[in-house]
């Protein structure tokens, strides 16, 4: 393997790869254009102190390096050329972490309901007694914990377009594809491209390895290339005779193998709301069919899963009017589910920073228990465009979402529902989607006192 490489941003993936090239005994350049990020890197302890920190790339670094690590955030395109030149492999942590990875990996990815179905096939795995860790986009750096890992244990991990963009032999044992819909408009110049990006995780499957695959949405279904094993998952229809896979049936999921049914759980008892959520529960618990473990134990794992923070998370009552938190929805796509999954009454308040989607279809689909929208942020303008070319006068906007929230509370009624479920991102005013959403259920809280 080669032994020089330059490690390209240093964010949360880029120090773990680093740390983990060190472990490994290679020699690691890091490079972060920012400054105070370096300064910051530093004072800390979170670098191995091996690292050699470049100020400036320059021809003679590159061309002693073998490998450069491409950060997520940093788009491929600006680097490209620059490696192609000087004859450098260009790679993702993704990429990287996998190189080393002594266990079965299983890759969930998706425009919407990865960190839910990571979450819940880690719970499945882990209740039948398989050692997990769970890695990737979710939070925790895959070379972060490799060196934790043994043989025998799964390695579940949640993958991002960007991540996807630069692998040469990562290789997932099983790949979960929930769906796939216009995100990221603002780093890829078209949907097509974004989808390249997403298909990059079938490159270097076989005969050994597993996707499922979601048969309701067209692009995905058609994922099912002869190279390697699928099964299919729907809420729509059962699953035709000559595939295998999973579907809804009234209050249960049904598991069929060449039209005979092999196995049922029911959904009686489960916490997640919505049928997005039946998706990503089919989604897991097929990956999970695939890893061995009974329907059994699914079904017990399922009723004890609740869904992570910020996924239409239930904040509180008041008077019956009801707050739910969907921070975590940063695209059309993520607030339609949410707003499906309602049948009262629905005051939405969204907005945020632009992604470049198009909110004319948004507007088109909008369910009509939708009744009134309040929108805030960057994005306020844009969306009050949209709204008004569609022919959709409901909708009001404001500065900030503490304006928004006070305005949704005066029109709300009895039995209907508060939602924040943005369809953008949140950097125009917060840090992140978390820290938005906690000030919303900080909001939530004052009235309740
Ligand atoms: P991701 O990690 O892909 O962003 P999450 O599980 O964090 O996905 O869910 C993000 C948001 O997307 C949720 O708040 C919900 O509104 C929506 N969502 C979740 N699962 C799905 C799905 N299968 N299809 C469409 N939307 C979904």
């Amino acid at each position: 393997m080669e032994q020089n490489f330059l490690v390209v941003g240093l964010a949360r993936s880029g120090i773990a790869a680093t740390n983990l090239l060190i472990e490994k005994n290679k020699n690691v350049y890091v490079y972060d254009s920012d400054k105070k990020k370096i300064y910051n890197l530093l004072k800390s302890n979170e670098l191995n102190e091996k690292a050699i920190i470049v100020k400036k790339i320059n021809n003679k670094l590159l061309n002693n390096i073998d490998t450069i690590v491409l950060s997520p955030g940093i788009k491929t395109e600006d680097w490209q050329e620059i490696a192609y030149k000087h004859n450098n492999k260009l790679v993702s942590e993704l990429e990287l972490a996998s190189q080393f990875c002594p266990c079965k990996i299983c890759a969930i990815t998706g425009t919407n309901g990865k960190t839910t179905t990571t979450m819940l096939l880690a719970k499945i795995l882990e209740d039948s007694k398989i050692t997990t860790f769970v890695v990737g986009n979710i939070g925790t750096a895959f070379s972060d914990e490799i060196m934790k890992m043994k043989n025998e244990n799964i390695a579940v991990c949640e993958v991002s377009s960007f991540q996807l963009e630069n692998i040469q032999t990562f290789k997932p044992n099983v790949v979960g594809f929930l769906n796939i819909s216009p995100d990221h408009l603002d780093r890829y110049k078209t949907f097509e491209d974004y989808k390249k990006a997403k298909l990059n995780i079938f490159k270097n499957l076989d005969n050994s390895c597993t996707a499922v695959l979601n048969f309701d949405d067209e692009n995905v279904k058609n994922f099912c290339f002869s190279n390697f094993n699928s099964l299919f998952f729907s809420i729509n229809s059962k699953i035709p005779n000559n595939l295998n896979g999973a579907y809804l049936q009234k209050n249960s999921l049904i598991f069929s193998k060449k039209g005979e049914n092999i196995g049922k759980i029911s959904l009686k008892n489960i916490k997640l709301k919505g049928l997005h959520n039946i998706e990503n529960i089919l989604c897991a618990c097929l990956m999970a069919y695939v890893l061995g473990v009974s329907f059994n134990s699914m079904e017990k794992s399922l009723n004890n899963f609740i869904a992570p923070s910020h996924r239409l998370e239930y904040v509180g009552c008041l008077a019956s009017i009801k707050f739910y938190n969907d921070s975590k929805a940063t695209n059309i796509a993520s607030s339609l589910s949410a707003l499906k999954s309602f049948k009262e009454d629905i005051f939405l308040l969204m907005g945020g920073s632009d992604k470049g989607e198009n909110f004319a279809l948004f507007f088109n689909a909008l369910p009509t228990n939708v009744k009134k929208i309040f929108v805030y942020g960057r994005m306020a303008n844009k969306i009050m465009r949209h709204a008004a070319i569609a022919g959709y006068n409901s909708i009001s906007s404001f500065e900030n979402l503490e304006q928004a929230f006070t305005e949704a509370v005066k029109n709300a009624y009895e039995n209907c529902v508060i939602l924040l479920s943005p369809a953008c991102a949140s950097f125009d005013q917060f840090k992140n989607f978390e820290e938005r959403g906690e000030y919303f259920k900080f909001l939530v809280q004052e009235i309740l006192k």
